[in-house]
């Protein structure tokens, strides 16, 4: 109540049946009391009678509610009965609700703090959302310090009714809010969360800390797509698809948001350093070579030229420019003011240490004139001690971050130009195939009849329906008929014992490579050996004959989906063998894929120069890879109940691809 009674100009009205009077207003036995229908009601009443205030709510017209009590889904059986039910009642009224289990939400903007923390933030553009409600008061805390401000600021608690998606959907349409930080430990619906957040990048910048959670489910599923695309990687690969930036430590997040909150987005990727000390410019230098995303900018000859001109002997035209440590303001600025115009630079760090001839305070305004005066950004990083607070101080009043760290600068300016790409890119609709799903259909359904609703090679119909190519083949169960289809394969085959009780057939030497015609039904009694041999109870569907592909030019590689809780399908590709097994060389989108993604997966590898002929080869068929990529995004999207599925290999040449084997498992309720 002191909270929102200090700064908020609209009305509060305390509820409370044992008072006639709180904080000296007129208080209500319940909301139905209230002469006037509330905008918003916070409730912090006992979690028993929560959900009656809920109900009331709903009942007398009150559409929106912070629900500060705990006791629900966190707590055990009991609050979990107490959320369903709460859901229940918001779906009935069309309620929306913050929490329950939170710290409550504010609005600088009409000086609304409707939490129980400490101190109301500063006013600012940035709208901040976060699932601990303690992390809230102690970023409030040391913002306040930073002078930090925020639009909006939600602890999202238990997100029984509102998650991080309804908030950046919000963000994104309100003009007080240039930029949206969230942290987070989970995403309910991630396909939901990444075309919300991809939309909103298109204007409204996101920035995203997310905690790690365990990979113990990724350990338990059984395909290598399984083992492979666990948690984290589904994050990772739902963060690139949704546009966010991601942030791995707070203060990360803050460098990134203040420099979207107060700086014009670069125009290329291209980075020019200007500075007046050896050192520091060496440790930007490395800091812009280790980044993904930015280059130093490669000066054109004019842009040389004038600089020869400015700077005296002993110090250096090209980039990082050092203007020497005898440099006053002057000379820096016509430094920065020659490196802004060139049209390779989108972006400039302004290194200072401090000297008896430079003065901070007016180093920073030439720095701030400069940055607007080329549309462009500048990171200060005008090193020191209390110069340097002078120099933060004076830089802030433009929205342009001072760092100590050149480093940290390094990655402020990353984050602008990892921000301008994704603003750049148009979002691209996946291919929608023309491809056979009621046959896709019949052949999942025969898992029902399969050990643990698994499917092997005799669901390789699978991928022909999708017309995702297979090499020609079929499924006997006769030396005769093994006979009979090898002689209308040309030359000599590859058969395979047929099981799914057998998951890895070459462990027990289930696949025979270039086995002779005259050898197939000799072939065939050997395989079904073999397997009775392993496990004499195994359910043997037969043996499949299957035309033998020239491996000599072709790389072997995997196409998989696994399904991630939160994020649904991930797709996943690499390179087989080793590849995939020992060096985790792989690429995880989030189903389903558009084209440009499926690429981005190809070239995502390490391995992929081995595609393109690294070793002498012939270079494989990329956009066959990528077809198939985005076929199979499409099988899973399509059908829920594919839960896993590995194709491996995938053997790719320079003629095209042919999945050679397949492995997948099917929930039959789902069909
Ligand atoms: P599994 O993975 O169960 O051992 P596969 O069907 O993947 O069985 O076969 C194992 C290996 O045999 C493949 O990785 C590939 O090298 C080779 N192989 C399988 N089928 C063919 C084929 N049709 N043509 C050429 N080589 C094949
Ligand atoms: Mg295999």
């Amino acid at each position: 109540m002191t909270n929102l009674l200090d700064e908020y100009d609209g009305e509060v009205v305390p509820i409370n049946p044992k008072r006639d009077e709180l904080f000296g207003l007129e208080c209500y036995e319940d909301l139905g009391q209230v002469p006037y229908t509330v905008d918003m009601a916070v409730v912090v009443v006992p979690p028993t009678i929560v959900n009656d205030v809920v109900e009331q709510a709903g009942e007398v017209g009150v559409r929106n509610l912070v629900i500060i009590t705990a006791g629900f889904g966190e707590t055990g059986s009991e609050g979990a009965q107490r959320e369903r039910k709460l859901k229940e009642i918001a779906e009935e009224y069309d309620l929306n609700i913050v929490g329950p289990n939170c710290l409550g939400i504010m609005n600088t903007g009409i000086g609304m703090n409707a939490t129980f923390g400490p101190d109301s933030p500063l006013e600012g553009n940035i709208s901040f959302m976060s699932q601990s409600g303690a992390f809230i008061t102690a970023v409030l805390d040391w913002a306040l310090d930073e002078g930090i401000g925020f639009k909006d600021v939600v602890s999202l608690g238990n997100k029984a009714v509102m998650d991080s998606t309804d908030f950046i959907e919000f963000w994104d349409d309100d003009p007080e809010t240039d930029v949206v930080i969230a942290y987070l430990e989970s995403i309910d619906e991630g396909g939901e969360f990444i075309e919300t957040a991809r939309e909103a990048s298109e204007d409204t910048p996101i920035v995203v800390l997310k905690s790690g959670r365990t990979d113990a489910a990724a350990q338990a599923a059984s395909s290598h797509t399984g083992a492979i695309a666990g948690a984290e990687e589904a994050y990772e690969a739902g963060f690139k698809q949704s546009g966010v930036l991601r942030a791995n430590t707070v203060q990360e997040m803050f460098d990134y948001a203040r420099a979207l909150s107060g700086m014009p987005l670069p125009d290329t990727e291209e980075i020019a350093i200007v500075t007046n000390a050896g050192g520091p410019g060496v440790m930007a230098t490395d800091a812009v070579g280790d980044s993904d995303v930015l280059e130093m900018a490669e000066f054109e000859e004019d842009t040389v030229e004038a600089l020869q001109e400015g700077i005296p002997e002993g110090g250096n035209i090209y980039n990082p420019i050092d203007v020497v440590g005898d440099a006053d303001v002057e000379r820096f600025e016509k430094a920065l003011d020659i490196a802004l115009q060139d049209p390779n630079v989108g972006s400039a760090l302004v290194l200072s240490a401090p000297t008896a001839v430079i003065d901070y305070e007016n180093l920073s305004d030439m720095v701030a004139e400069m940055s607007e005066k080329h549309g462009l950004p500048i990171a200060g990083c005008l090193m020191g001690g209390e110069r340097a607070q002078k120099a933060n101080d004076a830089l802030s009043e433009y929205g342009i971050p001072n760092y100590f760290d050149p480093s940290q600068a390094v990655k402020a300016i990353e984050g602008l130009t990892e921000y301008a790409n994704t603003r750049k890119e148009e979002i691209r609709e996946p291919t929608e195939y023309d491809v056979d799903r009621d046959r896709a259909r019949e052949i999942l359904e025969r898992a029902e009849e399969g050990e643990d609703n698994r499917l092997g090679v005799e669901a390789m119909e699978l991928l022909d329906a999708y017309d995702i190519p297979t090499p020609q083949g079929d499924i006997v169960d006769s030396p005769d008929e093994a006979h009979e289809v090898a002689a209308a394969i040309d030359g000599p085959v590859v058969m395979k014992i047929v099981s799914p009780d057998i998951l890895h057939k070459s462990d027990i030497g289930g696949v025979k490579v270039g086995v002779e015609q005259a050898d197939v039904r000799d072939a065939y009694e050997d395989l079904i050996t073999r397997a009775r041999n392993y496990q004499p109870d195994a359910n043997i569907l037969g043996v499949q004959v299957q035309e033998m592909i020239d491996l000599d030019d072709q790389t072997e590689t995997i196409v998989g989906m696994n399904r991630d809780p939160q994020f649904g399908p991930l797709v996943m590709f690499g390179l087989g063998g080793i590849f995939v097994e020992v060096m985790e060389d792989t690429s995880i989108r989030v189903a389903p894929v558009s084209d440009k993604e499926a690429t981005e997966m190809v070239d995502e590898i390490q391995a992929a120069p081995l595609l393109r002929g690294a070793r002498g080869q012939t270079p494989a068929d990329e956009d066959e890879i990528i077809e198939t990529i985005q076929r199979l995004s499409q099988l899973v999207t399509d059908f829920p109940a594919i839960l896993e599925l590995d194709i491996n290999p995938l053997v790719a040449g320079p003629d095209g691809v042919e999945a050679v084997d397949l492995r997948l498992t099917v929930d039959t309720d789902q069909l």
